[in-house]
């Protein structure tokens, strides 16, 4: 029996891509190889690739507005110094919203002057800050969309005269944005698109191509965008797999359709945050995430309660991360309602009988 999947990442995948990707392990296509056993070069695997980066583009509206999508290894913790390295001459600005953004800080610190524009830290990132100013002469402003640990998401992208960069590893492809308003748009793939080992990196190449220092090769975009993703051997079943799942959003009808559903689980899940009276939510209500539901149980004596009850209801992957504590109830694209309201029932039921 299938558990429902809360997980923060890696996380719940749909199951025709799951099922389609163990396919292509034992046989690709009736082609008598594995899709892990075949070179990276040969024109099957140079055609998922292709049509991964084209999914991915055309998904976020950005096919031939000047971008490249690149699927790279490292994970999006490499990003935060392959961002920097691309693009800090002067000054990297950094809105810190919570653990992620602190660690890309850390990173871009190595190599050069970085400003922290604001910081929500002064309550343990339970909200997004909204009034800050970003030096004029910074290279970038970068901010992190939806704050996974802290179940907050930025839901105005901000105006900004530099390059945006953004950590989307927990919202892409969830919900609609003017996408052309970021420089660079990375995503470890283990949350919204795939299993973990690839990274996909949205870059507008105009943006690169700026600073005066040497590039390792390894997080050189460049490098990568003239390779087509092949500067030297991809992850191919991670990005394989990858490909799947954003064909299966094609087939629903794309970010818009997906937002649509996500909007309504995100619905169902703070309504009952909120209704019951021994929940309470973590995150201000106005920067609530769509994906990750942060809240927590008031009454200590019952915490031992509600976790036989979720295990019976076999709800998988909520316990919160160990910086806030409580829930956390992942609720990224392949999650159907059908899971939320499990979990909503096994709420109420607890309330029924505290
Ligand atoms: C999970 C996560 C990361 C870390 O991704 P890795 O691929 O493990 O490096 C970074 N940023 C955000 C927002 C995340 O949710």
């Amino acid at each position: 029996m299938k558990k429902h999947n809360f997980s923060a990442g890696p996380c719940i995948l749909p199951d025709e891509v799951m099922q389609q990707a163990a396919r292509a392990v034992e046989e690709l296509d009736g082609s008598g190889l594995s899709l892990i056993e075949i070179s990276h070069r040969s024109a099957a695997f140079i055609d998922i690739m292709e049509n991964a980066c084209a999914l991915a583009l055309e998904l976020l509206g950005l096919t031939g507005k000047g971008y490249k999508a690149l699927f790279l290894q490292g994970g999006a913790s490499s990003q935060f110094i392959a961002t920097a390295y691309n693009l800090l001459e002067n000054k990297g600005a950094y809105l810190n919203t919570g653990t992620w953004s602190t660690k890309a800080i850390k990173e871009a610190k190595i190599l050069g002057e970085v400003v922290e524009v604001a910081s929500s830290a002064d309550a343990n990132f339970n909200y997004i800050p909204k009034e800050y100013s970003v030096p004029t002469d910074a290279d970038y402003l970068h901010i992190t969309t939806n704050n996974t640990i802290f179940g907050t998401q930025i839901k105005n992208i901000p105006d900004t005269d530099t390059v945006l960069v953004s950590d989307s590893s927990s919202d892409i492809f969830s919900r609609e944005l003017d996408f052309s308003k970021f420089g660079i748009l990375y995503a470890g793939a283990q949350k919204n698109m795939g299993p973990a080992g690839t990274t996909l990196v949205v870059v507008r190449e105009d943006v690169l191509g700026k600073v005066t220092h040497s590039i390792p090769s390894m997080l050189d975009y460049a490098i990568h965008s003239s390779k087509g993703s092949m500067f030297n051997t991809p992850p191919v079943f991670a990005v394989y797999t990858s490909m799947l799942t954003l064909e299966w959003l094609k087939n629903l009808g794309g970010i818009k359709a997906i937002e649509v559903k996500n909007n309504a689980k995100a619905d169902l899940m703070y309504g009952e945050i909120d209704r019951n009276s021994l929940f309470k939510g973590f995150a201000a209500q106005e920067d609530r995430s769509t994906m990750n539901a942060t809240f927590t149980l008031e009454e200590a004596k019952l915490k031992e309660r509600f976790y036989s009850m979720c295990a019976d209801a076999l709800i998988n992957g909520i316990n919160g991360h160990r910086s806030v504590g409580g829930y956390r109830a992942s609720m990224y694209n392949a999650l159907p309602i059908a899971s939320v309201q499990t979990l909503v029932d096994v709420m109420k039921e607890l309330e029924r009988t505290a």
